[in-house]
């Protein structure tokens, strides 16, 4: 079976899903650098200033970075499900891909299921991720730790470090785009989209700090709205779903 290739030439369908997202344990998306050399943080986490004042922020592209990840292990993980949507249904390696000549060339003009959603460097991406702000308060905490010797697995004395996180609890702006993948419709992008949402509405780590627990975030399904905007003989609509509707959409089982 040769699926054909959802491409941006003609706009036929696009969905802006938006809702909040909590996370349940400390987060710590870090900016890589201490803020001065006084500073009493070695580890700040990534502000942004939005408008007057700082604030922390989850990138969109960490969403993006986290999603295809996740995508991939899905697709490798359901080997069964290429009898229905064919040789279509694979995961490249993107990191080899770009590093391979053929391959690149292979996957640009023969796409596998997660490039067909997240792009390559020959198609466009079909998801948009925006960056993620705290719609509540939020506070940040210092949280010392001791380094841990790698080679021993012993803590070398003396060796504290501190990493700022953002306390749980914190609620976060959450929204992405998804253009011209119906999700009505079964295919290998939607199967990809519906999973995710439901992997979101699960749970899933993001940032640093996975093996000790961080980043524990979860998309609150009561706040979640789908606005559809579909091309028909009747020109453009448009629709915002909430609630078990959204969830339908999405082709989230409600129950879950
Ligand atoms: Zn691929």
């Amino acid at each position: 079976m040769n699926l054909p290739l959802r491409t941006f030439d003609k706009f036929s369908v696009s969905y802006i899903i938006r809702g909040n997202v909590i996370n349940k344990s400390p987060l710590r998306i870090g900016s890589g650098r201490s803020q001065s050399l006084t500073s009493a943080v070695d580890n700040p986490v990534l502000m942004l200033r939005f408008g007057e004042e700082e604030v922390p922020v989850i990138p969109g592209s960490s969403w993006k970075g986290l999603l295809r990840s996740e995508a991939e292990v899905f697709v490798r993980s359901t080997e069964g499900l290429r009898q229905e949507f064919g040789e279509v249904w694979r995961a490249c390696n993107i990191l080899e891909v770009v590093n391979n000549e053929e391959l690149r060339k292979s996957e640009e003009q023969d796409p596998c299921a997660v490039c067909r959603v997240f792009g390559n460097t020959g198609i466009a991406s079909h998801v948009r991720f925006f960056d993620s702000y705290p719609v509540s308060g939020y506070s940040l905490e210092t949280i010392s730790r001791v380094a841990i010797d790698r080679i021993t697995g012993g803590q070398s004395p003396g060796k504290l470090f501190n990493v700022q996180v953002v306390s749980p609890l914190t609620q976060w702006s959450f929204e992405m785009q998804v253009l011209n993948i119906d999700l009505r419709e079964n295919s290998p992008e939607s199967k990809i989209i519906s999973y995710l949402m439901a992997k979101l509405l699960t749970g899933i780590q993001i940032g640093g700090g996975k093996s000790v627990g961080y980043g524990f975030v979860k998309l609150d399904r009561d706040s979640i709205a789908v606005k559809e905007i579909r091309l028909s003989k009747g020109g453009l609509s448009s629709q915002i779903h909430r609630g078990d509707s959204a969830l339908k959409v999405l082709g989230v089982e409600v129950g879950t």
